[in-house]
């Protein structure tokens, strides 16, 4: 899931529990300083926040920042406990950033709440499991097709000297003895 966070106008803050001297959105503002000037500070659910994995930080309709959260701090305002995210800048090369970086928000609605709540597909692909053989591959099931015949196969090399009768020997010993009464 992802967070998104709209920044509204540039102005000039003093006394900000992050240490900051402005908030919101300029012109040209780098990745950096738009991820400082949205990740907090924000009255958020924390149960909601914890499930997320990634904020996008939007300034003028665009996505100016995107970061892997880490963490999420709790500060005291005279308007109450307010939170603040923690992240890792993404960059080119994560499917995150190559997709939404620069672009139209993709979480927009028409709220007038800065913070939204979603999930973008390329989290979804991101999940797809990894062929179970360790080759590293992306699956959408347990093993890309013909790695779990080779998967089997290099543990009978490995631990059977390449021999698939000793490997069928030691299995059949192996098995619980209900396996074993079942067969005639
Ligand atoms: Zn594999």
């Amino acid at each position: 899931m992802a967070i998104r966070i709209r920044i509204g106008d540039y102005e000039r803050v003093t006394g900000d529990p992050l240490n900051r001297h402005s908030i919101g959105y300029f012109p040209r503002m780098t990745e950096r300083e738009a991820w400082d000037a949205g990740r907090g500070v924000w009255r958020l659910d924390l149960r909601m926040v914890r499930r997320e994995r990634y904020a996008l930080i939007v300034g003028e309709g665009r996505v100016r920042a995107i970061a892997e959260i880490t963490d999420v701090t709790v500060h005291g305002t005279d308007r109450g406990r307010k939170k603040a995210l923690w992240g890792t800048l993404l960059t080119t090369g994560h499917p995150i950033y190559d997709r939404y970086a620069h672009q139209v928000d993709p979480l927009h609605n028409d709220s007038r709440n800065s913070v939204a709540y979603g999930e973008l597909p390329e989290e979804v692909r991101l999940r797809a499991r990894h062929c179970a053989c360790g080759c590293g591959q992306p699956t959408e099931g347990n093993f890309v097709p013909g790695h779990a015949l080779r998967a089997i196969q290099a543990r009978i090399r490995e631990h059977f000297g390449g021999s698939a009768l000793s490997f069928l020997t030691w299995l059949d010993n192996e098995l619980p003895a209900e396996e074993h009464s079942s067969r005639p």
